[in-house]
């Protein structure tokens, strides 16, 4: 999914590419919509919703919610959970698997 943060990092680059997101309980299993231009008007347009958690907001459920989002073109809902797109390592070059493959012990 982290390909997917570094496109729509912010609240904001959602709204842009039209995701839809829902809180989603792990307890309770209760799914409410998120309305990403409320959110952007309280914690601004750049706020991010990756990896956070929130109590849930059903009366008298202790669950956490995660957040989902279903992207245009892709099936099915996604969980806004991914690693920061600045601390993922760059794909091997095709030469330095080359390299890696030359260096096995047969
Ligand atoms: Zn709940």
């Amino acid at each position: 999914m982290w390909q997917w943060r570094a496109r729509c990092e912010t609240v904001a680059a959602m709204q842009r590419e039209r995701w839809r997101v829902v809180a989603w309980c792990e307890a309770c299993r209760s799914a409410f919509p998120v309305d990403l231009a409320k959110v952007a008007r309280l914690k601004g347009p750049q706020s991010s919703l990756w990896n956070r958690r929130q109590p849930c907001l059903r009366q008298g459920c202790a669950g956490q919610m995660r957040f989902e989002a279903t992207i245009p073109g892709l099936y099915g809902r996604r969980v806004l959970d991914a690693q920061d797109p600045a601390t993922v390592p760059p794909r091997p070059t095709l030469g330095e698997l080359a390299a890696r493959n030359r260096q096995k012990p047969d």
